[in-house]
């Protein structure tokens, strides 16, 4: 199966979990109708529920199911579809008390009964889990917190929604009905206990060593690791790893990064990191014979899924990272074909891997055009930022028949996204690795 046939399969995978506890609703026997709205209600938080279920395994990084799409669409999509699914279990009370305003009455949390209150309460997680990811920059929540807190949320959130559900019993009265939600409840169970025991036992049992720190310009350093007592892994050129560094894979604190080496030498992985947080700001500490942990590879921002085709890469900053895990590949596979690198950047002397870019140029058919925005004195390269104008001139004749890799800030990915558009080419031949998932 192609990419194509693969990602449709597993959206009607997606499709049958989130809708097959709406259509045995339906089915007999069921309890008296009350009329449209009652019913609409019901079948809002019964989708919503579903929808909440099915988030544990969107984000539970399954490799297969994930490669069609990339893990960054996923967690886009994850984060839309959460919204949907806040709304569906939002609306499920509000009408049901529009249309009948004596739930209300009298009923303070203490007094409510068992089988409202964990609705009420299951709504409440959720809406605070909504807000704290929607503004948790301007709640000034530390991502490490916020991620605990999150997973948190959403399993309170889930575990109340099923309790309601048995309480209230009307709709699950059928003994198959109460199967399918004990089906549910012990899916998410063992999702869970995949995601925080299995996975990182198996990481913990894959150790990486850190070999080399290596200071490189703009920033940034690069971390080279070896597989310790096992054989690593493959990859495709642009992909990234999660990496866990100074804890054990049972912390959950790891970060996402592209592995910036070859993907035809995969003995030692590469990452190239630049200050930027708590984290980031740590790398230069790390010391040689450091254990790390690698949860990878991810992502389909990668050459390899076009591989019949020119290339264009576009990066800012730290964003070469990825690129040049692309480039040194094709250096490694001898690659003749024509390759074009826009790269931007504040300055001449913080140009991340500016010697060996210089290097590639020899061993590949590659133009680079650097753009600075101070750049030196006598300077006559590209002055200021990615423009409009800029793109125009250097995008080759046709440009709809090459495939474009863009990483780096979000103001620069989308102008180019754009221009590229206005000239015509498909949204299919442009690539965007986003650095900020959430
Ligand atoms: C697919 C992908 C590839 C990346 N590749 C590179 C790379 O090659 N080189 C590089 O320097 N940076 C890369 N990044 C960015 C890098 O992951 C963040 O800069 C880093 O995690 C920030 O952590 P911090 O504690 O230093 O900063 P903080 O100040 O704590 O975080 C800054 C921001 O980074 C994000 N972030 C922080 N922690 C995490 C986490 N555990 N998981 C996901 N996002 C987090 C959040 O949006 C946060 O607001 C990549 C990010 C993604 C999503």
């Amino acid at each position: 199966m192609n990419y194509v046939q693969r990602g449709f399969f597993w959206i009607c995978v997606y499709l049958c979990m989130v809708l097959t506890p709406l259509f045995v609703l339906l089915l007999a026997p069921g309890p008296l109708g009350s009329g449209f709205w009652w019913d609409f209600s019901i079948a809002l938080g019964f989708a919503g529920t579903s929808m909440m279920a099915v988030m544990f395994v969107l984000t539970a990084r399954f490799r297969r199911a994930a490669a069609p799409f990339g893990i960054d669409l996923i967690y886009y999509f994850h984060r839309w579809i959460a919204l949907v699914a806040f709304v569906f279990v939002l609306a499920h009370p509000l009408i049901l008390i529009y249309l009948d305003p004596s739930l209300l009455s009298g009923k303070w949390p203490w007094v409510m009964p068992g089988y409202l209150l964990s609705g009420a309460f299951s709504v409440a997680a959720l809406t605070t889990l909504v807000v704290t990811s929607l503004w948790r920059q301007q709640l000034k929540i530390h991502y490490d917190a916020w991620r605990i807190w999150h997973g948190l949320l959403a399993i309170t959130a889930l575990v109340l929604a099923i309790v309601h559900i048995e309480w209230v019993g009307n709709y699950v009265s059928s003994p198959w009905k109460r199967l399918l939600w004990l089906t549910i409840s012990t899916c998410c169970l063992a999702l869970l206990l995949y995601v925080r025991l299995i996975k990182p036992l198996v990481l913990l049992r894959h150790p990486y060593r850190v070999e080399q720190v290596v200071k490189e310009k703009g920033d940034a350093w690069t971390l080279v690791l070896r597989p310790e007592g096992h054989r690593g892994f493959t990859f495709m050129p642009g992909q990234f790893a999660w990496l866990t560094l100074w804890n054990s894979p049972f912390a959950l604190k790891e970060h996402p990064f592209s592995i910036s080496s070859s993907a035809i030498d995969t003995k030692t992985i590469h990452f190239t990191i630049k200050k930027l947080g708590d984290f980031t700001a740590r790398i230069k500490d790390v010391v040689p014979g450091q254990t790390a942990y690698l949860d990878a590879p991810y992502g389909a921002f990668s050459i390899d899924r076009h591989p019949y085709s020119d290339y264009v890469f576009v990066a800012g900053g730290i964003g070469i990272a990825p690129i040049m895990s692309m480039l040194r590949t094709l250096a490694d596979r001898g690659d003749d074909r024509s390759l074009l690198l826009i790269y931007a950047y504040k300055t001449w002397e913080g140009l991340t891997f500016r010697e060996e870019l210089e290097k590639l140029k020899e061993q590949l058919n590659l133009r680079v055009v650097y753009v600075l925005e101070n750049p030196p004195d006598g300077w006559e390269g590209e002055k200021g930022f990615v423009t409009d104008d800029l793109l125009s001139r250097y995008l080759p004749g046709a440009p709809a028949r090459y495939h474009y890799y863009l990483c780096g800030p979000a103001v620069l990915t989308t102008l180019v996204e754009k221009t590229l558009q206005r000239q015509g080419v498909p949204l299919y031949r442009i690539h965007s690795e986003l650095f900020n998932l959430v």
